[in-house]
């Protein structure tokens, strides 16, 4: 077990083709939700953070069924991490 805390990486999720999910306290914010201060709005949408809230995600979205639609959008968000975030370290 390691002890150091690492930033959650930011990536598409929300429709952009670039980052706009940002994790905030282990749930997914809206970059481009926010007001003209930049404050992001809370929508009350609480999307669990698929890397240090991994296991609310995977039940959420059913990620441990192979065919679920989560599964599929879990391994297109670790492999864009992977790509753009080489020394992101993604647990297992
Ligand atoms: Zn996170």
């Amino acid at each position: 077990m390691t002890t150091k805390k690492q930033q959650c990486p930011e990536f598409p999720y929300f429709g952009a083709n670039y980052p706009d999910a940002c994790c905030i306290d282990g749930y997914l914010y809206d970059l481009d939700d926010c007001d003209d201060n930049g404050n992001l709005y809370d929508t009350g949408e609480r999307i669990p953070c698929p890397f240090c809230n991994k296991e609310e995600f995977f039940k959420e979205f059913d990620c441990d069924n192979d065919d679920s639609v989560g599964k599929i959008v879990y391994e297109s968000i670790v492999s864009w991490v992977k790509k753009h975030y080489p020394d992101y370290v993604i647990e297992d």
